[in-house]
């Protein structure tokens, strides 16, 4: 714990961590050190973690990077965190994310932006950017993020860390402020493959307190990472071909097809023609579940209210104008809009639709294939404020990580080599629902 706080303090200007509980982790520490030498500490006795801002963990601020929520204080246990304590996990503090999770730079944190390690003047990607340069920089063994459309693997991608998203229902949601419920997966950011699966599978299953998790049994994804045998693996040409597609990362990743073909796996290009779909089906649907979500921050129940307040329209109106960023805005007026009379039918509903398409492209896909490999982004971690000014050039950059979650499989980015300016690339696995032990063992076989 000494080592990750001056670590945490000589790299202050990342601006991972927005919260770091010294004395409190120094204290669980020694607790743990106890049960060491008693024999009756936990599975991840020792295991250093920080927590994205949108954890609930009791006693301590949660804000989404959010001004909104600037004087809450959490009254209880996210389940997947409380697990990992249980474990004797000792948590560090809380990190640096954009606003309510909803970007892809770190650059709408009312924080600050976060810087990445291995170029200071780049994005760490969003919105679990400072989890993901905490684990890059050293600064924890390993992070929390949650994963709406690509927060934990395009981050981890950006940084040259793993970052895994579970099948939607894997892990309980319960204590993770929502930014759109359908697609939210709480997930790890760590430096190892065996670190993810540990992480996983401590907090993998079912949970009174949110219905929507599956009451599967988790398997031991740690006792089970060896691979053996030969994949199917399909991957979309477009992927590979499309212009937009940074040079390096199509070379890498065709180096990576083609070692596993010469290994002997089948290896095959398909077309997936409901792609372009995914962008606009992800931001229609993510959009008017956030509306709904974020209408609870009215001044009334939580954090922050606008000292001007005459009327309760007021109240509500000057709460949220000041309390909430300029994306948060962007984001509710569109989910506003979708949702409205008018309109519902033809986007929302609409989109809901294309969902159920995509999802039934994506499961005939995998009555074929073991896995689905493309790279996690089109391009490495971009300068900032590069994108800032054009929020659809931000919103493409999701183009391949945003599926998983329209679909709800689980999905791996591991590192997969650097450019040529050194910033890192990775390398998306996806698997067919509820197929973790697979996904882990193949990506570790990769790796
Ligand atoms: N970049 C995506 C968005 O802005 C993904 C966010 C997320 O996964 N939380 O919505």
């Amino acid at each position: 714990v000494n080592h990750y706080l001056e670590r945490i303090e000589s790299n202050a200007h990342l601006n991972a961590f927005v919260d770091v509980y010294s004395e409190e982790a120094l204290r669980f520490a020694a607790d743990v050190d106890i049960k060491i030498q008693n024999g009756t500490a936990g599975r991840l006795a020792g295991l250093v973690i920080g927590l994205k801002d949108v954890l609930a963990h009791k006693g301590h601020g949660v804000q989404a990077g959010s001004q909104i929520l600037n004087t809450y204080h959490s009254p209880y246990t996210a389940t997947a965190v409380q697990r990992l304590l249980d474990e004797d996990a000792i948590v560090i503090g809380r990190q640096n994310c954009d606003e309510f999770a909803m970007g892809s730079s770190n650059e709408n944190s009312s924080f600050g932006p976060v810087l990445n390690a291995a170029d200071n003047t780049k994005v760490p990607g969003g919105s679990s950017g400072g989890s993901a340069v905490a684990v890059q920089a050293g600064l924890c063994h390993a992070s929390l993020g949650s994963d709406t459309g690509g927060s934990v693997r395009q981050p981890a991608a950006f940084c040259g860390v793993v970052g895994v998203k579970p099948s939607y229902g894997r892990v309980s949601r319960w204590g993770l402020l929502a930014y759109a419920s359908s697609f939210d997966c709480i997930g790890p950011i760590t430096k190892s493959i065996e670190d993810a699966a540990l992480i996983l599978e401590i907090m993998a299953g079912s949970d009174e307190f949110d219905s929507t998790v599956s009451a599967k049994d988790v398997p031991s994804y740690t006792e089970n990472l060896g691979w053996n045998g030969k994949a199917k693996i399909g991957y979309i040409l477009d992927t590979i071909e499309n212009e937009a597609i940074a040079p390096e990362i199509r070379e890498q990743t065709l180096e990576v097809l083609n070692r596993l073909r010469s290994q002997g796996h089948e290896v095959t290009p398909v077309e997936m023609p409901l792609l372009d779909y995914l962008l606009p089906t992800y931001y229609i649907l993510t959009t008017a579940e956030a509306s709904s979500n974020l209408s609870r921050f009215d001044g009334v129940r939580y954090g922050s209210r606008a000292a001007e307040n005459g009327d309760l329209e007021a109240l509500y109106k000057n709460t949220r104008t000041e309390g909430f960023g300029e994306e948060v805005r962007r984001r509710i007026l569109l989910g506003t809009f979708v949702l409205s009379a008018n309109y519902y039918d033809a986007y929302y509903t609409k989109a809901q639709r294309v969902r159920r398409l995509v999802r039934e492209e994506t499961e005939r896909f995998f009555e074929k294939f073991d896995f689905l490999i493309s790279p996690v982004t089109p391009t490495t971690a971009f300068t900032i404020g590069e994108k800032t000014e054009d929020p659809l050039q931000m919103y493409l950059a999701d183009i391949f990580t945003v599926q998983a979650n329209v679909v709800g499989n689980p999905a791996i980015s591991i590192p997969n080599g650097l450019d040529k300016n050194g910033m890192p690339i990775g390398i998306q696995i996806m698997a067919p629902f509820f197929k973790e032990e697979k996904m882990l063992s193949f990506a570790n076989h990769l790796s």
